[in-house]
């Protein structure tokens, strides 16, 4: 099933034509309304004339998150106020907020993208979805809503937050979808246990995305709620959820191509990185959006793209899962470190453990210090005190071998850690607090 078949079916030569004759346009847009962009181009001898498609790209400049916290918050619309219809902002998860604009036709493709994104993984206006992602400032909500309302689904604006109440409404409204954070679905499949209804849920699918989330908490969630648990990526910058999007083959996020142009460049060097399955930091330029477009827009998050055709028929470029923002690595003892790593091999080894955890990162006589919490199964908690140590003692073990340094691993009490319902808060790096 598909949204926009001639879009998502489109052989690669008129992506690639669409592309091009669109980046023309869009930077023409840009050069003539934004003044920053227009400064930049001046600067770098470029004129639009000189783009003449994909090919040319490389001679525009970069934008970045310090572009849109320099120019808050209106400094880089396109459009004058009046034809703004709706703001959004960044949940801050770095830093300062941000803040873009959309026109009504934002709105409207902002919904396509949504829209294709439901159908995707097999909703039709008889699914009920609940919307658990926050509605408000932050994209989330909204985006879900829209492309659903597009689609004629039943929706359930419930929001994130009072989680057994989400539970009884889960129930209750017979929703056969849900739509929130991973780490939120795993709180909600949590609740849902320990209120004993799992099995009167009518969920069958979940959607879930806005922040990194590995296959082995995919598995968690999809056992423990018996659902299939599709992954979704956006950012606030470009539209919000809707820019990538997993089909029924789970194998990678479509890429809605005719609206956001992708690079992946070494973030060092700035160079393209070509070929398949090569990390790099994804770059996008969009190519449609008229209140707040961004040209060569450094994202920071790290991944890949898969090409060819896919099993769904559709020919967008699928998106591997970003391990995360660069920002979001950690350099302890001079290792990088990603989150997700860590996360892969607690969820590996989920004998004893549940998937809730914290990172704290400090340091201590100049020493960089690397502590795991990873709340103990009920079972386990039940056990002597010999079996927690030895299971401590493997995942020490296990850390090291992955990571190739060495992590203390504690096993605290079940539920004392903190619960998310948006973005989690997996890692706090006490370094950056001093
Ligand atoms: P904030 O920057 O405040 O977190 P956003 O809500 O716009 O604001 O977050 C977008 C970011 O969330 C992305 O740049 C990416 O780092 C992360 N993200 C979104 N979806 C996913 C996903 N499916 N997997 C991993 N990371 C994701
Ligand atoms: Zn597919």
């Amino acid at each position: 099933m598909y949204f926009h078949k001639d879009f998502e079916c489109m052989p690669k030569a008129d992506i690639t034509k669409l592309q091009n004759e669109k980046l023309v346009k869009q930077v023409k847009y840009v050069y003539d309304n934004v003044e920053c962009y227009r400064k930049r181009m001046d600067e770098a001898r470029i004129k639009p004339e000189d783009i003449k498609g994909i090919e040319d790209l490389k001679k525009l400049p970069f934008s970045y998150k310090s572009d849109l916290r320099d120019y808050y918050p209106y400094g880089l619309f396109a459009k004058p106020l009046s034809e703004i219809v709706e703001l959004h902002a960044s949940s801050g998860t770095t830093g300062k907020r941000i803040v873009v604009g959309y026109t009504k036709n934002d709105l409207e493709m902002w919904a396509d993208c949504t829209a294709r994104m439901l159908t995707a993984i097999g909703a039709t206006k008889d699914d009920i979805v609940q919307v658990a992602y926050g509605y408000g400032l932050f994209t989330g909500g909204f985006g879900l809503h829209y492309g659903a309302e597009k689609l004629g689904l039943t929706v359930i604006p419930i929001s994130a937050g009072n989680t057994e109440r989400q539970i009884e409404t889960m129930i209750d409204f017979k929703a056969t979808i849900l739509a929130c954070t991973p780490s939120y679905a795993l709180y909600l499949a949590e609740t849902a246990e320990k209120m004993g209804v799992v099995d009167k849920l009518s969920l069958k699918a979940g959607i879930f995305g806005a922040e990194p989330w590995t296959e082995e908490m995919r598995q968690q969630i999809e056992e423990k709620l018996h659902i299939k648990a599709y992954d979704i990526y956006g950012l606030t910058e470009i539209v919000g959820p809707g820019v990538a999007y997993e089909c029924s083959e789970q194998s990678g996020m479509h890429l809605n191509e005719d609206h956001f142009l992708l690079e992946i460049i070494d973030p060092e060097t700035l160079e393209p990185i070509e070929g398949d399955v090569k990390m790099g930091e994804l770059v996008f330029t969009t190519l449609d959006r008229e209140g707040a477009p961004l040209i060569r827009y450094r994202t920071r998050d790290l991944g890949f793209a898969k090409v060819g055709t896919c099993k769904c028929g559709r020919t967008f470029v699928r998106l591997s899962k970003p391990m995360g923002r660069s920002d979001d690595m950690l350099i302890i003892r001079g290792v990088n470190v990603f989150p997700s790593q860590i996360e892969e091999v607690l969820l590996k080894n989920p004998e004893g453990i549940t998937a809730n955890y914290q990172i704290v990162v400090d340091r201590v006589n100049n020493n960089d210090t690397l502590d795991i919490f990873v709340e103990m199964d009920p079972d386990l908690f039940a056990d002597d005190m010999a079996s927690i140590e030895r299971l401590q003692k493997q995942l020490v073990d296990k850390l090291r071998s992955v990571l190739g340094i060495g992590a203390k691993v504690t096993l605290v009490n079940p539920n004392s850690l903190a619960r998310s319902e948006g973005k989690a808060k997996r890692v706090i790096d006490k370094r950056k607090l001093i």
